[in-house]
């Protein structure tokens, strides 16, 4: 069986003084595959200070520099883009046609992205009189992500930081090391510098707060839960670190009566339902206008119906398990809450789905009639599970979908596009879709209120990275 260690200052290495390990698991089969080494705070003292020495020299290289360097790890990225794709079906149990063109591929499109924003970015220029503006690397970054999209979270983190010029320990989800071991190959094939980028795994609560509260490091990107968020963001704050939280939603879906209901509803289910709820700008609650509530409910119904549960190892559109037996639980007891709550069951429900005992699958699920103030509008499932809740006016819409402690994701379904700006204008959230239409790499993506404080993508990821510092009197 693999066992996984960490890259530190180059090279591969096993741990300092913890022999303590974590099982892998194929979320489908429940089989053990690999077990991944936990790291001591000795281990994590080893990967900051590594990063920290490495610092001087990569924060003084060109932007040009680190371009070629990133491009040379796309290159390598590419290379190995089958062997990520089926390590992410295998860690987290994405289908595999899923894993192929949509989470392995968001690896390619960002890192595109952010090389693209790079050539034409300016690190310095003249303001004022006599000054000159700078845009320099923050420093060491800690950089901490999630399992429900891997690939995509590490590198919008380690791809702005790199050329952003600062250096880096990244502690991926202890879920999912295999796409985070793999991409820690790409970088080392690419000649990244040793000590710019360094991998430890480990649980937050072994080592979560001894990263985010030591001295040597300046800023803290984190992408996870808004518990976590919170506890990074206090423990950060004693040594005054940038933090930037990119946390939970429980985006809003507003499908007024005039939208084309066919293709806007059943897109809005699929949005939901993708990557077996595991997304964070899920659209989980389907918001209807209520002349059309029974339309919705029966285009919504159909399109649950006809969603299938798979195999993650066989190509094609069907719904993979979630995570983990912890999970999968925790995603039975809101399901029941709903039930408990009034909710009426339209699709799905607690249990297993019929012939899939053994993975952690979850029936998709369709709840009616749901009041925003229910458990099941107000807490981030994570998991197949929609709501649908009827509105009787534009305001009403507007006031439900801001009556959330999330303002991640939001979604707007009407023909009428002056209705479609002027709501989407109100809605408290970081990105918003008319139509469902996709974000675009070069957009910037993170939330308001308990969503986080970041952003990312491209440029705005890149910003993160950066301080900037006048100097006076330079001309
Ligand atoms: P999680 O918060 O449990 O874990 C995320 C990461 O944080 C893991 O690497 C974990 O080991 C680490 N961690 C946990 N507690 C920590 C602590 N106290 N200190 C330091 N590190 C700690 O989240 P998860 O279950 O892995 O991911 C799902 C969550 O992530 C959902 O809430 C989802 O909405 C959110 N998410 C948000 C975005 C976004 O861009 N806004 C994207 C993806 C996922």
């Amino acid at each position: 069986m693999k066992n996984l260690a960490f890259y530190i200052d180059g090279s591969w290495c096993d741990p300092l003084t913890s022999t303590q390990k974590l099982p892998v698991i194929n979320p489908a089969t429940q089989a053990t595959f690999a077990q991944v080494c936990l790291a001591s705070t000795d281990d994590a003292q080893a990967a900051i200070n590594a990063a920290a020495n490495a610092f001087e020299d990569w924060s003084q290289t060109s932007l040009q520099h680190r371009i070629v360097m990133v491009e040379a790890f796309l290159s390598a990225y590419q290379a190995r883009y089958e062997d990520m794709a089926k390590a992410i079906t295998q860690e987290m149990g994405a289908p595999a046609s899923m894993s192929y063109d949509m989470q392995a591929e968001a690896g390619v499109g960002h890192t595109e992205a952010h090389l693209q924003y790079a050539k034409a970015v300016l690190l310095e220029q003249p303001i004022g009189d006599y000054g000159q503006l700078l845009k320099e690397p923050i420093g060491v970054c800690v950089l901490i992500t999630p399992w429900n999209w891997p690939i995509n979270q590490i590198i919008c983190k380690v791809i702005p930081a790199l050329l952003a010029g600062c250096t880096m320990v990244l502690k991926p989800s202890e879920l999912t090391p295999m796409s985070a071991q793999l991409f820690a190959e790409c970088i080392h094939q690419a000649g990244i510098p040793a000590g710019v980028f360094n991998l430890i795994h480990g649980t937050g609560a072994d080592i979560g707060s001894y990263l985010t509260s030591h001295p040597l490091v300046d800023m803290v990107s984190f992408t996870g839960s808004t518990r976590a968020g919170v506890e990074i963001a206090k423990s950060a704050a004693v040594t005054v670190k940038r933090v930037s939280q990119e946390l939970g939603g429980k985006s809003a879906n507003i499908i007024f009566a005039d939208a084309d209901l066919s293709a806007q509803v059943q897109l809005g289910v699929q949005a939901c339902m993708l990557n077996s709820g595991q997304s964070c700008d899920a659209p989980t609650r389907m918001l209807v206008e209520a002349s059309v509530y029974n339309q919705v409910a029966k285009i919504a119904l159909a399109t649950v119906e006809a969603i299938a549960l798979g195999d993650p190892q066989q190509q094609g559109d069907h719904l993979g398990p979630v995570i983990s037996q912890d999970h999968w639980q925790k995603v039975q007891v809101l399901i029941q809450t709903g039930i408990n709550e009034g909710a009426t069951l339209l699709a799905g429900g607690v249990g297993k789905p019929e012939g899939y005992e053994q993975g952690y699958y979850v029936k998709p699920t369709l709840f009616g009639d749901v009041n925003n103030a229910m458990a099941i509008a107000q807490e981030e499932v994570f998991g197949p599970v929609l709501v649908l809740i009827p509105f009787s006016s534009e305001a009403q819409a507007v006031s439900i979908a801001n009556d959330s402690p999330y303002g991640l994701g939001a979604y707007v379904s009407t023909q009428e596009m002056a209705k479609a700006h002027r709501v989407a204008r109100k809605l408290r959230a970081g990105t918003v879709h008319i139509n469902m239409a996709d974000l675009e790499y070069c957009m910037p993506f993170g939330g308001y209120k308990q969503s986080g404080n970041g952003r990312e993508y491209a440029g705005f990821g890149l910003h993160e990275f950066q301080e900037i510092k006048a100097i006076a009197g330079y001309r």
